[in-house]
């Protein structure tokens, strides 16, 4: 891609204390900046360049990974603030859930697809996705992402039964060109309708073109309920017999009867990863956020309406006071309400803990960008992580928490020169104050911008000063390493 929007870099940032993503404890160091590289870390006060950043009193860590997000057309909009440069996330990985934006060409894209928004389906392939990525030139770095769900709609004529061979091999073919297009690999959601017919035989087809290729597998699991010990299963021998880089996406059990299963899911998947490449990613917050399905919604305690198609008048508000206020059953008040987003009230804070605690989970914000009311997680993840659950309640260090978001899965997805502060690495970094950093967005007000995030630079330009936005096009389209 052109480099013409980097402008030539050379400066120091000097007094900071040193998180530098490994997980080992920070020490005081200056770190040199030449163009969009780390070209010297020294003791502190040694460090020389043309200019000076006085960062005492601050953690310098490198840029955060947003392992989980659902950015694929917010990466080609300009939007100031934008949601993840304000938490000091660098990069993203896009196309979770089985839902990617490419390659699909329609106007009426089925749920979950319509999360992306209905009118962003002009891709006929992936590689022409990832050439409006390039010539976009996005603030952040991106690791794309193909979904299961988006190479269903576009190959099985009927969504209501499981694929055919001629289906599996054309997803499969499909698949391929996207890996060598520059995709670091699949991601499946067979939770969602669309998907929800697909036997776990389609799943090895598809992901057989996997094989030998170092690429990643993401799995929205097809149950988080009561299933969830099946469905589990279904995705470490989905990923085992792939040989692929397995993430089990947003770890969590639901509704009140399952509460307390992750300590038996924890050790399944750690026995798992024994034998076969496999973590988790995981959002901070006891509410999930997806499409509006009338039939979970009715049996969750508490429900938010995100959008609603029909209904726009009622985003930010509780399903049960809209059923009042229609004198309708909660039933019928969402599926009046469809097709829509909404928050479920239905996991347990010990479950949040433990998997967040787990040593092979990396934090990814599963934030929903185009719903009119979003969930929190959109703008709060990661200072949520650091304050919250670090800084306050004490669930984990720092170090560990920033690891979790840098070295982690930097590491897992093969981002060669990222994740971790060392010379010659690039130069996407976050300057934070710790005893400040916090989420501000709530459900009520679910996008206000964190605070305690001083700067953020992507590739070396700095993207993101005291809450405003500099460089908007520093990121770039990382490039698999494909080492099996
Ligand atoms: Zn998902």
């Amino acid at each position: 891609m052109s480099e013409s929007h980097f402008s030539p870099q050379h400066f120091v940032i000097r007094g900071a204390d040193v998180i530098d993503g490994t997980g080992s404890a920070r020490f005081s160091a200056d770190v040199v900046v030449a163009d969009d590289l780390i070209s010297k870390i020294t003791p502190p006060g040694q460090g020389k360049a043309r200019d000076v950043v006085d960062a005492t009193g601050l953690v310098l860590c490198p840029g955060f990974i947003d392992t989980h997000t659902h950015d694929d057309r917010l990466l080609l909009q300009t939007r100031q603030p934008h949601p993840k440069l304000t938490q000091g996330v660098c990069t993203v990985v896009t196309g979770n859930c089985g839902i990617s934006l490419a390659p699909l060409v329609t106007t009426t894209p089925p749920a979950p697809l319509d999360l992306l928004g209905a009118d962003a389906f002009v891709y006929k392939t992936f590689r022409e996705y990832l050439a409006a990525l390039d010539d976009s030139q996005p603030c952040i770095n991106v690791v794309p992402l193909i979904g299961h769900i988006t190479l269903r709609v576009r190959h099985v004529t009927d969504l209501h039964r499981t694929a055919t061979a001629a289906e599996i091999s054309a997803m499969a073919s499909e698949l391929i060109q996207a890996l060598d297009a520059g995709a670091f690999g699949l991601s499946t959601g067979v939770y969602y309708p669309p998907a929800k017919a697909a036997s776990t035989d389609e799943l090895l087809g598809v992901c057989a073109a996997l094989k030998g290729r170092g690429a990643m597998l993401a799995m929205h699991l097809r149950d988080e309920g009561d299933n969830i010990d099946a469905a589990l299963k279904e995705a470490l021998d989905v990923g085992a017999a792939s040989e692929a880089s397995l993430v089990i996406s947003h770890h969590k059990v639901v509704g009140p009867q399952n509460h307390g299963r992750t300590r038996h899911t924890l050790q399944t998947i750690e026995q798992a990863a024994l034998a076969q490449s496999v973590c988790l990613d995981c959002y901070p917050y006891e509410a999930s956020s997806t499409m509006l399905n009338a039939e979970k919604a009715s049996h969750t305690q508490e429900v938010l309406i995100t959008w609603s198609q029909p209904h726009p008048e009622y985003s930010g508000k509780s399903l049960k006071s809209i059923a009042q206020v229609w004198g309708l059953s909660l039933l019928e008040a969402a599926q009046r309400l469809m097709p829509g987003g909404a928050i479920y009230f239905a996991m347990a804070a010990q479950d949040v803990e433990r998997v967040l605690q787990h040593p092979l989970t990396m934090i990814g914000s599963d934030g929903l960008p185009h719903d009119r009311r979003p969930h929190p997680r959109l703008w709060g993840t990661f200072p949520r992580v650091l304050g919250h659950y670090s800084r306050d309640r004490k669930l984990l260090s720092l170090e560990t928490a920033i690891h979790k978001m840098t070295g982690l899965p930097a590491k897992r997805f093969g981002l060669a020169g990222r994740g971790i502060i060392a010379t010659g690495h690039h130069a996407d970094l976050v300057l934070l104050d710790p005893a400040q950093v916090r989420d501000n967005a709530s459900y009520e007000a679910p996008e206000r911008p964190c605070t305690g995030i001083h700067a953020v630079y992507v590739n070396g330009q700095l993207a993101m000063w005291r809450g405003e936005q500099l460089a908007s096009h520093a990121g770039r389209r990382l490039i698999p390493s494909r080492t099996p």
